[in-house]
């Protein structure tokens, strides 16, 4: 741990030591940057606390690091921020806070740096290195942070019932280090996770979000949602993946407990995958099971379209975690809809309309669905999920194939609106959608190619069918150049 040392004797810390003998005002690094950098975790963002005023400060090394800067100042939280080639540098005066009962922002006056210290939510967090001439390099550590940090224990400087209730945030975060660093929560702070959990109430569902994808983020978001769901947390801030837990049993026939499973299925795709949303799509992708559980006496247990519930769910579930309601929250809803899809075709003869059909309903999220689906097998059984992992290999390169034939992963219509209203002389209607309709039907039952060439007398067999004329025989099909074709198309 000693090499931290080293780092601190190189920008920007020599420039930062200057301007704190120059001013004679003393200044410490601080923060989540002295506890990776002795863990050895690489950052750029770097906290310090100033001694005095963290904006004259920040002023006075701007000016002394020339042109390579970009400066901050909020003068209404006292804080500055220097960026200063790739590093990130915040500048605080040393203060002490308190707490009112209904708020989690704090009432502010200058402090000392040991104050400063006591406002830290943890001992990892509470270390401090002196950047000043007398004791240059030295770490700071009244909490026994160090001890900590090599036991890897989260633990609150102060007493954790008091630290949680003035700013319950830090009950999320003390479970998002946990689970990002692998640490366990000290006994006592976790007991007070748990006496004080209805706090997190006064807490912004916006600040519960950024923690949780943080956790969701994580190499292994199990050991996050475990604590979360062990201190009460989880069925406050999200009561529907609680209710996948639990299981039930009659006649002697059980079904699985779908909240650990849910965190398996979770586990496995961060092996694959760093896509916070398909992540999110693992932890949603049984959330419709508690709502559609039946039990049958022949089938047994039974959750029939919880696929088409639990899609349903998800942007009342977005909304609620304050998750973003565009785009992403649709990709969630479509790979939580599709989510058994490969894995019927896995279990049945692959056949080549069945793997057309999934590249048309998923698109370019194909190779993102299949992902999940790996990720859904969690039987003990071994042979099962070798049988299972075998057919997806198969599935994979018939979709494989399969696009490489038709094309349909980007559905682009081969006959457009526009030239089958001029051929029957039609004005938009529902009519023309059945057309269109007819010949994607027909392309995805590999009765005809996804071809101009082979959807135009298609058109015409359906049009005859349903009583049309031609009326402008301008578009035909087959014969012309390739120019011809690409303008009748376009
Ligand atoms: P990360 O960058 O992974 O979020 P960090 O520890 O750097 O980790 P920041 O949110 O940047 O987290 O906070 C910097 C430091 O400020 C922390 O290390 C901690 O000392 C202190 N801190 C941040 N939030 C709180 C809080 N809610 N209560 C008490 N101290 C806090």
């Amino acid at each position: 741990m000693s090499e931290y040392k080293q780092n601190i004797n190189k920008e920007p810390f020599k420039a930062v030591a200057n301007t704190a003998q120059q001013l004679n005002t003393p200044v410490y690094v601080i923060g989540g940057y002295v506890r990776d950098l002795l863990l050895g975790r690489k950052s750029k963002d770097v906290d310090f606390v100033v001694a005095g005023s963290g904006i004259d400060f920040a002023r006075s090394l701007a000016q002394s690091m020339g042109n390579d800067t970009e400066a901050k100042y909020f003068e209404n939280f006292g804080t500055a921020m220097i960026r200063y080639k790739s590093w990130e540098l915040e500048f605080v005066g040393a203060r002490k806070e308190s707490y009112r009962k209904n708020s989690r922002k704090p009432i502010v006056e200058n402090g000392t740096l040991l104050d400063d210290l006591k406002r830290r939510d943890f001992t990892i967090n509470a270390l401090s290195i002196s950047l000043n001439k007398e004791d240059f390099g030295q770490l700071h550590d009244e909490f026994n942070g160090l001890e900590d940090l090599e036991n890897k224990i989260i633990r609150t400087p102060l007493d954790p019932d008091i630290t949680f209730s003035d700013d319950p945030l830090r009950m999320m975060r003390a479970i998002r280090f946990a689970t990002q660093l692998g640490f366990s929560i000290e006994k006592n702070t976790l007991k007070a996770i748990e006496r004080n959990k209805n706090r997190i109430s006064i807490v912004s569902g916006e600040r519960v979000a950024d923690e949780l994808n943080k956790i969701v983020g994580s190499n292994k978001p199990s050991v996050g949602f475990l604590l979360l769901e062990k201190t009460g947390l989880l069925k406050l801030i999200f009561p529907a993946f609680t209710d996948l837990k639990g299981v039930e049993v009659i006649n002697k026939r059980a079904h699985k407990d779908n909240f650990y499973h849910t965190l398996k299925v979770l586990d496995n795709i961060c092996l694959t995958t760093d896509n916070l949303w398909l992540r999110w799509a693992a932890i949603m992708h049984d959330i419709a099971k508690p709502v559609t559980k039946r039990y049958d006496d022949k089938a047994g247990w039974t959750f029939h379209g919880h696929e088409f519930v639990g899609a349903k769910m998800v942007p009342r579930l977005f909304k609620k975690l304050k998750l973003p309601l565009n785009e992403k929250m649709h990709y969630v809803q479509k790979m939580v809809l599709l989510h058994l899809r490969p894995i019927i075709l896995a279990e049945d003869v692959v056949t080549d309309s069945a793997v057309r059909r999934l590249l048309f309903d998923a698109g370019e999220e194909v190779d993102d669905l299949m992902l999940l689906c790996e990720a859904d097998i969690t039987s003990k059984n071994e042979v099962k999920v070798k049988r299972y992992l075998k057919n997806f290999q198969l599935v994979r390169q018939k979709l494989k194939e399969v696009e490489e034939k038709d094309r349909i992963r980007n559905w682009q219509p081969p006959i457009s609106g526009e030239i089958i209203m001029e051929t029957f002389g039609l004005s938009p209607s529902k009519t023309v959608g059945d057309i269109k309709t007819g010949i994607r039907e027909a392309i995805l039952d590999g009765l005809i190619h996804n071809s101009y060439e082979e959807a135009y007398p298609y058109m015409l067999k359906i049009a005859r069918e349903m009583g049309l004329e031609v009326k402008d025989s301008h578009y035909t099909s087959g014969s012309g150049s390739e120019e011809n074709k690409e303008q009748k198309l376009s």
